[in-house]
């Protein structure tokens, strides 16, 4: 007989079974697993001594505190849905969305009021499918979701060869956080569907700390870049999780080291109940100034933010956005109207 599979935790209870909180603890977040997904792998299960990885998933009754500037849909999605499961930005790319479903459940999530929900159904999928291949702007389709490594092999390799099809496809970008939350879930049959895509495949990876690249981490990276997959890496940044120059020097060199280039790192979108995770805009454009004069420019990702409400990415330079000096701030787009950001309200 094999020893039971470790499993991921799912709720309160499995967290007191896990020995990870107090009957008493359990009881206050009840409340917490009734509103948002939680789910900590057994890979994450491991390193749970590391404060910066238990604050990441451990579900806390802070987060039922939303403050006024917090929104459901904090980036805006919907209002770019043309069909569900896409989401329509940008002319020359799409996120499409097959499943709601993730490895692990962060508390900061951007989409938390969303992620742990059904994904799409076959039909539901065909018409996403067929959104992109009428549209021939669009150059680059981005997998997200949720997860969309946590699909079967069997269920990924549907979609690639669906979009396998579409000749004005270029690009197949895949964000996951499968490599570093359940790197035994990047085995050889994931890797043939990822090759079996004629399409140019890149992977993001979302790491937040240098505790989340364990051996097995990096030995998942490795193979997807020993399959010839350029891989890149997504960062939120995270009060008391990584907001120091030390802790993200040591993240993004270790990413470099695993042929992993730093890509973005997030400012925390206003996604409900999440305040206590957000660190001042000014506070992270201080940081990544301190990186620059010290860090290789390979390692060095672009600070990023997402206009509240759907106008889109734009760098956190002072050339987009400026204080108000009462804690908002105006914020210009790339189509150059001027919104304003509000977090403390
Ligand atoms: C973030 C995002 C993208 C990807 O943006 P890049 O800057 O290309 O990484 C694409 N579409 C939508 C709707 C997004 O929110
Ligand atoms: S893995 Fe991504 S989508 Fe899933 S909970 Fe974390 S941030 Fe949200």
């Amino acid at each position: 007989m094999n020893a039971p599979l470790p499993r991921t935790l799912k709720t309160p209870a499995d967290l007191m079974t896990a020995g990870l909180i107090s009957p008493a603890q359990a009881e206050a977040l009840v409340a917490v697993a009734a509103k948002y997904a939680i789910g900590i792998s057994p890979a994450f299960q491991e390193i749970m001594a590391e404060p910066a990885v238990a604050r990441q998933f451990m579900p806390t009754p802070e987060e039922l505190r939303t403050i006024p500037a917090e929104r459901s849909d904090p980036i805006g999605d919907h209002a770019h849905a043309p069909v569900k499961g896409i989401v329509h930005r940008y002319p020359d790319r799409v996120l499409l969305m097959p499943t709601l479903a993730c490895a692990v459940y962060c508390r900061f999530c951007f989409r938390r009021e969303t992620v742990g929900d059904k994904g799409l159904s076959r039909e539901e999928l065909d018409a996403a499918v067929s959104y992109i291949r009428a549209n021939t702007g669009i150059w680059e389709v981005i997998l997200t979701g949720g997860d969309p490594l946590v699909l079967s092999a069997r269920r990924l390799r549907e979609i690639v060869t669906a979009l396998n099809d579409i000749e004005h496809l270029k690009i197949l970008r895949i964000h996951t956080r499968v490599p570093v939350a359940a790197p035994e879930m990047i085995d050889d049959a994931l890797i043939d569907v990822l090759k079996h895509s004629t399409k140019t495949v890149y992977v993001g990876v979302h790491c937040n700390h240098p505790a989340e690249l364990t051996s097995n981490a990096k030995a998942a990276i490795a193979r997807l870049a020993n399959a010839g997959i350029p891989l890149l890496a997504q960062t939120v940044l995270l009060k008391d999780v990584n907001d120091n120059t030390e802790i993200l020097t040591a993240l993004f060199r270790a990413l470099v080291a695993c042929r992993v280039r730093p890509y973005y790192l997030h400012q925390l979108d206003l996604a409900p109940g999440t305040s206590h995770f957000r660190v001042p805009l000014e506070r992270g454009q201080a940081l990544v100034a301190a990186l620059r004069g010290q860090l290789s420019g390979i390692a060095l990702p672009t600070y990023i933010f997402d206009i509240p409400g759907g106008a889109g990415k734009v760098p956190a330079t002072n050339s987009y956005i400026s204080p108000e000096g009462d804690g908002s701030y105006l914020v210009r787009d790339n189509a150059g109207e001027i919104h304003t950001y509000r977090p403390c309200d």
